[in-house]
C-alpha cells in the first residue's frame, strides 16, 4: 500500500491554477498566512507560491490542522479556512460557484484545495505533482515480485487515477481518511492479505502501525517515522525492495543456520553423551559447527568478513554494500 502525496509523488507539489472569486492575492495571502504552520507538502507549496509572487505573508493566529481535511487560522481579524473542498462544505461554506470549476481542476488530475474566510469562498488554489523519477521504476519491480500495488490517498479520486495510471497501479482507494487508511490494511489483513504500508505523513502513521510491516520514507514526519519498522533513509523509492531482499535473504540464512545446529548437535550430542567420542573430538565439532554457521552467515564470502575487520576505525572509500535500513520495534 503506497501513500500518493510524497511517497510516489516529488514531496514538493506546485501550485498550478489560482480561481478567484475576489481578487488572486487577497486569496493566496489568505492562504498562504493560514498554511505557514503547517508541514503539510501541499501547505508548503501554498506559501512557496505566495513568496514567489513577492506576496507580504500576514501573521497568523490561532492555528488548527485538521489532518487529511486541511486547516484553519485567524489572519487580520478573519477565520480562515483552507482544505479540501468538502472539509470548508462541511463548515458552512457554500462553494456552489465554484463547483463547475473545482469539477474541470480535478478531472485534469489536479489536487483542489479551497479558501474561505468568515465563510466566505475566496476562492480555489489547484497543485499538481510530479510523479518520483524512481517511482515508475520502483513499481516496475513491485510487480514483478509478485506484489499488488494499492494507492491509498486523502486525494480526490481522480488526482490520484491521474498518478496511478501512469504507475499502472489498478487498484486505488481516493478521498481517504487517516482512520480509514489503518482500517483498509485490516481489511485487507482480515482476508489474509499480508500488508506493507509506504508512506510519509502524519496521516500515515495509523496505517504504518496497522501494516505488517510500515515502511516510512527518509524525509517523513517524525510520526510516520517514529511507527515504521523500517526507514528508507535514502530518500529512494526502489529501497524498499532492497529492503525486502535483504530481509528474504537474512530470514533464508537464518533458518539454514537452525536446521545446521539441529542437525550438528543431533548427531554429535547422541555420540557425546553415550561415550562414542572422546571430549576433545566434541571440542572439535563444536568449533566446526559454531564457524559452519558463521561462514553461511556470511554467505560463503569470506571476503566480507575480512573486509569487515580491514574496515574497522577506518572510513569508506567507497560505495558500502547495502545495509539494512534502521528500524524501530
Ligand atoms: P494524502 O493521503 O495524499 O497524503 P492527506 O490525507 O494529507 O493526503 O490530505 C487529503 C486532502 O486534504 C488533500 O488532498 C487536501 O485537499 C486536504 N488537505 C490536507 N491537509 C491540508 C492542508 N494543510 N492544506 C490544504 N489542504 C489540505
Ligand atoms: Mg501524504
Amino acid at each position: 500500500m503506497l501513500d500518493k502525496t510524497g511517497t510516489l509523488t516529488e514531496d514538493r507539489p506546485a501550485v498550478r491554477e489560482i480561481t478567484p472569486l475576489v481578487g488572486e492575492e487577497d486569496l493566496l495571502g489568505a492562504a498562504a498566512a493560514a498554511e505557514s504552520s503547517s508541514e503539510h507538502p501541499l501547505a508548503r507549496a501554498i506559501v512557496d507560491a505566495a513568496t514567489d509572487r513577492g506576496l507580504a505573508v500576514p501573521s497568523a493566529e490561532d492555528f488548527e490542522s485538521i489532518i487529511g481535511f486541511g486547516v484553519s487560522a485567524r489572519v487580520q481579524g478573519r477565520q480562515v479556512l483552507v482544505g479540501r473542498p468538502g472539509f470548508l462544505a462541511e463548515h458552512g461554506v457554500h462553494l456552489a460557484r465554484l463547483a463547475p470549476v473545482i469539477d474541470q481542476l480535478e478531472a485534469a488530475g489536479r489536487t483542489v484545495v479551497a479558501v474561505a474566510a468568515d465563510s466566505e469562498p475566496l476562492g480555489v488554489i489547484a497543485l499538481g505533482d510530479e510523479i518520483r523519477t524512481d517511482a515508475v521504476e520502483a513499481l516496475a519491480q513491485m510487480r514483478d515480485a509478485g506484489l499488488t500495488p494499492v494507492l491509498v490517498t486523502g486525494d480526490n479520486d481522480r488526482a490520484a487515477r491521474h498518478v496511478a495510471a501512469q504507475l499502472g497501479i489498478d487498484d486505488v482507494r481516493a478521498g481517504v481518511l487517516p482512520e480509514g487508511k489503518a482500517d483498509i490494511v485490516r481489511n485487507l489483513q482480515k482476508g489474509g492479505t499480508r500488508v506493507v504500508m509506504v508512506g510519509h505523513g502524519i496521516n500515515d502513521a495509523p496505517a504504518l502501525m496497522q501494516a505488517d510491516i510500515g515502511i516510512a520514507m527518509g524525509g517523513g514526519t517524525d510520526i510516520a517515522v517514529e511507527s515504521a519498522d523500517v526507514i528508507i533513509v535514502r530518500d529512494d523509492l526502489r529501497s524498499v525492495l532492497t529492503a525486502r531482499a535483504i530481509s528474504r535473504s537474512s530470514y533464508r540464512r537464518t533458518r539454514q543456520n537452525v536446521g545446521l545446529a539441529f542437525l550438528f548437535n543431533g548427531i554429535a550430542i547422541p555420540l557425546a553423551t553415550t561415550g562414542l567420542v572422546y571430549p576433545v573430538w566434541a571440542m572439535v565439532a563444536m568449533a566446526l559447527s559454531v564457524t559452519t554457521i558463521f561462514v553461511n552467515s556470511i554467505g560463503g564470502r569470506p571476503r566480507l568478513l575480512f573486509e569487515a575487520i580491514g574496515s574497522v576505525g577506518r572510513t569508506h572509500d567507497r560505495e558500502p554494500e547495502p545495509k539494512p535500513v534502521g528500524g524501530t520495534g
